[in-house]
């Protein structure tokens, strides 16, 4: 039975991905300090023979007893209200805590994946986002922190790579959605379903002219999957390329939650907020055979029917 180790195992992408290794037949161990990821991701897991769970820190030494074949690096605060509260923590998790799993992965001989993001591109000025863009990143504004500490990640794992020779992998990941999204994390999807369901106003930030382009949690885990099964060591970006502005994306939650109450409102947009993102993802179809198979309409429903049964209206 092949043995993988899973950071951010509590969180949002990093349970899905718990859950898909449980299903593939694998023996996961999961680690996660818990300052943005929630037990009750996993508890359903906690029965199973072939589920561990470790409350620990990576930015700390890690250690894990036994053999292990892959990891699967996806601890850090990830959303821009997240990692503002935690600056520092992003920084360590991203640099500290990936040079403790790449050290593991070379003293157990395993091979491992990182999660990036398309925060590596920043503000960008190429469009849609090709791997070979370098990106537009300001280094000291708020969200220098987290894309920072991921390029210098994507920097140290290929060092690992070709220094010491290291099985590496990494995926680049634009928005993803789904089940299990924190609600008070901040981002634009749980905000507007916890504002549309409470009857709030939901808050668009500056004229939500600005865009995105939003992947189904399963779609993504599967094409992490793929990724860490390939050869291919380069980056490798993951999401789906239909790009909508914040503003539609605000009616189509307005229209599928349906409360007469909800409307939109307006709020001032962050300071250094991508005007556009979009990936292009040629090298996840031809690399992986891979592309996006749930549209945003059954995506929402789906997270919608989630969020029906954890949004409290008081
Ligand atoms: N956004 C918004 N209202 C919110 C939260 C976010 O209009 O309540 C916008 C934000 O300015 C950004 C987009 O939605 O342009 C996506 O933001 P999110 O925080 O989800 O992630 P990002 O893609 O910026 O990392």
């Amino acid at each position: 039975m092949k043995r993988v180790l899973i950071t951010g195992a509590a969180g949002f992408i990093g349970s899905h991905l718990c859950d898909r290794f449980i299903k593939e037949g694998y023996h996961v161990i999961g680690m996660d300090n818990l300052i943005t990821g929630d037990l009750k991701n996993i508890e359903h897991l906690y029965p199973l023979e072939h589920f561990e769970f470790y409350h620990h820190d990576v930015s700390k030494f890690v250690h894990v007893p036994g053999e292990l074949d892959y990891i699967l690096h996806f601890a850090s605060p990830a959303s821009p209200i997240d990692y503002l509260k935690m600056p520092i923590q992003t920084l360590k998790v991203g640099s500290l805590g990936t040079h403790n799993l790449l050290g593991l992965a070379k003293s157990k001989k395993a091979r491992i994946l990182i999660a990036s993001t398309s925060e590596v591109y920043g503000d960008p000025l190429v469009h849609p986002q090709v791997e070979e863009y370098w990106g537009n990143v300001n280094p000291i504004g708020p969200r220098g922190v987290y894309d920072e500490a991921k390029r210098f990640q994507e920097a140290i794992t290929m060092a690992y790579h070709t220094y010491h020779g290291l099985e590496t992998r990494i995926v680049r990941i634009f928005n993803t959605y789904g089940p299990r999204m924190r609600q008070e994390d901040g981002r634009v999807l749980p905000a507007f379903f916890s504002q549309a369901i409470r009857g709030e106003g939901l808050t668009v930030f500056g004229e939500g002219n600005q865009t995105r382009s939003f992947c189904y949690v399963d779609d993504l885990v599967e094409g992490i999957y793929r990724l860490l099964l390939s050869d291919y060591h380069m980056p490798v970006n993951i999401g789906n390329p239909s790009e909508i502005t914040i503003m539609q994306f605000a009616k189509e939650i307005l229209a599928l939650v349906n409360n007469p109450k909800a409307h939109i409102i307006y709020n001032a947009l962050p300071v250094d907020d991508p005007k556009q993102r979009q990936p292009d993802i040629t090298k996840a179809k031809e690399i992986l055979g891979w592309t996006p198979k749930v549209d945003r309409a059954e995506g929402l429903q789906r997270t919608y029917e989630y969020f029906k049964q954890v949004v409290k209206v008081s």
